[in-house]
């Protein structure tokens, strides 16, 4: 064993150090946010390596995203001189994939399998629906895609469900269809990859235990997130059910974990497995880390504060030996725009006087759709930045395309792919004719490939065509390096030349030479030659050998090609699939899971939108929104912005909003109002209201105070030089939605926000607006051409 001086300890503290030099057992951390847990859980790798208590090829390790899987791999590398190539590091889906492929035959997948990435799922669900003649209307393609996704995490396949009613049986059947037409076309969905290599652990004894002898350290970080699925899955690693009962086989499972961080119930996670291990695995009692290491006092002590209004939790707390650091800022904009712009002179001031990277910087937020506002401000701003989550890099139009020639050549029947290019670069294949071959591969029972000589006429011919093309470039690309290939595929499938006459085309000329480039940097990374040398999917070292009787197709290799494909499809995947680079980090907060910066901004903390409104009607689902917004929270090591908006634009609707809840459950010491701070609920209001009928000066928040002074300090108050404050307030009337004549100083009745008193009315016509100051809900601006106000006498 190590001394405790070791390098590799030395930067623990004694909880943590317990916890990594654990003897073989199974274990569960639980512990807060930042307190280390996937620092153990790596230094835990290291020590059983160092001490020679484990080969590498004894390890598998469960990250949450690819790009921790990276980081992990990386820091071990630069821990130790082994060669850790021969761990298996990687998420869920990436390790039954690497599963699946050395065992391909055993798990009925054909050698030249695909990974369909959600996109393209969906576009094989309306394939499907389409080919089965049932209205998009009558089953939307989108939840027949959730319902088969929840159905495979729950780890059930078509036979094991029945139908409730009608709806539910037809989409049974529907989920039976695409099993078919999935597995004639041989590409397996994300559930697919989990519920078919559990099954091939399940049903292939002599398989699974050869795995159970191998991975002598099973270790799975962010545990509160997996779902029934993949706990199961753990467990046929870790044991077998004997007499209804579950018994371990000897080998050690460390899980980590903080179940108030647990954020993808929606998605099927359950906290449950927490407490399920515990006692399944037979463990005595957790280990839990309470320092953090992450955050200053302030950011802490309001994460801590408000997890605590949440009733469903383990229960600890953090503390951290930072100091107290700043005060969370606080700020309250008129509208998304102008919050927008004060984020980036907050950015500016960042990086310019405090000379933080911009990578250091992340901006938050609840909902995808609201980064477009964020984006713009940056853009205009020449500001550089990274979207995570959005449209990745592997999800372009363009890539896409290319990716679809790629994967031709190694699978013709990949359906998908087919339909994506058979007229794309345009060859005179039009909607009949793709019609009339969906028809002949239907009646045939075959792939559209194999269709197209079924198919009669001009628009036959170029399918022939079409098809003879694609052999072409198959017959060139063997045995030529990666590279080579996908130049070749890039010039003869004629995208290049394509796009070289659009327009716009010039980016997406770039893009698809940095598909080479990717190319390039995988094939180095992977450690591939030029030659088209073979991935080792299942080395058996002496440590691990092989069970006698166990098909495991050793020696079984993949291409670069196949690799670099399933790289591509694994990281559209994956919410933090670009990394690095000097630029500010906007993402959802679900991505920003386990990921730390110096400053956080948590943008959009509105009723409605964080909390989301989807949520509101159930404890568990604010439970839930909580859990976000501390996992948020603890994002930030030393400083935190949150800002709201009264007003914003989604989905091409301004909507009026008043400030989130989770404000007022943050404690009071720990923040600081840039603006005045607006009641959120009656409760607040004091007197203001009663006394409303002295005018609008008697109001607690009279006017909208985005002046200079309101903000604390000479930051501009508008953004590129439009100054914020409003027109002056008129005193004629204008006429509302309802017809109804409109005063200053009126009292007023709102559908939604109840009863409340005009403030200022500014504006003419269709542009008019009015400022309501509601009992309930706080003040808002109100364009008066859609709100239906009616006098209250
Ligand atoms: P999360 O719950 O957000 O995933 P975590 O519990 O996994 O957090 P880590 O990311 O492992 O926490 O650690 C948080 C930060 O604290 C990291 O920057 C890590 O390097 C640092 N850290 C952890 N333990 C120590 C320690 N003993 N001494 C100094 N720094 C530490
Ligand atoms: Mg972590």
């Amino acid at each position: 064993s190590l001394p405790p001086d070791h390098p590799l300890l030395r930067a623990l503290n004694p909880e943590q150090l317990a916890a990594v030099t654990l003897p073989p057992v199974h274990a569960l951390v639980l512990a807060g946010a930042g307190s280390g847990k996937t620092r153990v859980l790596t230094t835990r790798i290291a020590w059983l390596l160092a001490t020679g208590q484990a080969s590498p090829g004894a390890i598998l390790a469960v990250t949450f995203t690819n790009k921790a899987a990276k980081e992990m791999l990386a820091r071990l590398s630069a821990l130790l001189p082994l060669n850790v190539r021969g761990m298996w590091i990687g998420t869920f889906h990436g390790l039954c994939h690497r599963l699946l492929r050395a065992h391909h035959a055993l798990a009925g997948l054909p050698a030249t399998f695909q990974i369909l990435d959600t996109q393209d799922q969906l576009s094989a669900i309306k394939r499907l629906l389409k080919a089965l003649g049932v209205d998009e209307e009558r089953v939307k393609p989108k939840e027949l895609q959730w319902f088969i996704a929840g159905a495979k995490e729950d780890g059930l396949r078509p036979r094991d469900m029945a139908a409730r009613d009608e709806d539910t049986r037809q989409k049974i059947e529907l989920y039976r269809r695409y099993e078919e037409q999935c597995q004639r076309e041989g590409v397996v969905d994300f559930g697919e990859l989990m519920l078919r290599s559990y099954e091939l652990l399940r049903d292939h004894e002599p398989l699974r235990v050869h795995y159970q002898r191998r991975f002598r350290h099973l270790l799975i970080d962010e545990f509160q997130d997996t779902n029934r699925l993949q706990y199961a899955w753990i467990k046929l690693l870790a044991g077998d059910e004997s007499g209804g009962r579950f018994v371990p086989c000897g080998n050690a499972v460390m899980a980590v974990g903080d179940d108030d961080q647990s954020i993808y119930a929606f998605r099927g996670a359950r906290v449950g497995n927490m407490s399920d291990f515990v006692r399944e695995f037979g463990i005595d009692a957790p280990i839990k880390l309470e320092q953090n290491y992450r955050s200053v006092g302030h950011i802490l002590h309001a994460a801590n504060h408000l997890i605590d209004h949440n009733r469903q939790r383990l229960g600890k707390n953090l503390r951290t030996e930072q100091g107290e650091g700043d005060r969370l800022r606080v700020v309250e904009l008129p509208s998304d725009f102008e919050e927008a712009q004060w984020v980036i002179d907050e950015i500016r001031q960042l990086t310019r006087q405090d000379g933080l990277p911009p990578q250091e910087i992340a901006l938050l937020y609840r909902s995808n759709a609201q980064s477009r506002a964020l984006e713009g401000a940056l853009f205009n701003a020449g500001i550089p930045y990274r979207v995570y989550g959005g449209l990745r890099f592997f999800e372009r139009a363009e890539i896409k395309h290319a990716l679809a020639y790629l994967r031709l050549l190694e699978n013709p029947h990949d359906d998908t792919s087919f339909l994506r290019v058979v007229n794309f670069p345009p060859r005179g294949i039009g909607a009949r004719t793709i019609e009339q071959l969906q028809q002949a591969a239907r009646e045939g029972g075959c792939s559209l490939h194999d269709a197209v000589t079924a198919v009669g006429g001009k628009g036959g011919a170029h399918l022939v065509a079409f098809v003879a093309k694609l052999d072409v470039m198959r017959e060139r690309s063997v045995g030529r390096p990666l590279r080579e290939i996908i130049e070749g595929v890039l010039a003869d499938s004629g995208l290049v030349e394509h796009y070289r006459a659009e327009r716009e085309g010039a980016e997406r000329i770039e893009n698809l030479e940095e598909l080479v480039n990717a190319a390039e940097s995988f094939v180095s990374q992977e450690g591939f030659g030029r030659e088209a040398v073979a991935l080792p999917l299942d080395e058996t070292g002496p440590a691990a050998p092989v069970s006698a009787g166990v098909e495991t197709e050793t020696g079984e290799t993949v291409s670069p090609l196949v690799a670099f494909l399933t790289h591509a499809a694994l990281e559209a995947g994956d919410h933090q699939a670009q990394a690095g680079q000097a630029a500010v980090q906007l993402m959802t907060v679900h991505a920003a899971k386990g990921l730390e910066f110096d400053a956080v901004f948590i943008t959009g903390l509105e009723e409605g939108l964080f909390p989301h409104e989807n949520s509101l009607s159930s404890l568990d689902g604010l439970e839930e929104e909580r859990r976000l917004m501390y996992v948020a929270i603890t994002r930030a090591r030393r400083r935190l912005y949150l800002t709201h908006a009264q007003t914003r634009m989604l989905h091409g609707q301004t909507r009026y909003h008043i400030p989130s809840r989770f404000l007022d459950e943050l404690p009071e010491d720990s923040l600081q109002w840039l603006s005045p701070r607006r009641a959120r609920a009656a409760g607040g209001w004091g007197g203001g209201w009663a006394a409303g009928g002295a005018g609008a000066a008697a109001m607690p928040v009279a006017q909208p105070a985005w002046g200079r002074s309101a903000l604390g300090d000479d930051r501009p108050a508008g953004m590129a030089g439009i100054p914020v404050a409003r027109a002056p307030a008129r005193s004629e009337p204008a006429v509302s939605a309802s017809g109804a004549e409109i005063r200053t100083g009126m009292a007023v009745f709102h559908t939604k926000f109840g009863e409340g008193r005009v403030l200022a009315i500014e504006g003419q016509g269709a542009d008019a607006r009015a400022q309501v100051d509601f009992r309930r809900h706080g003040t808002k601006w109100l364009a008066l051409a859609v709100a239906k106000l009616t006098p209250v006498a």
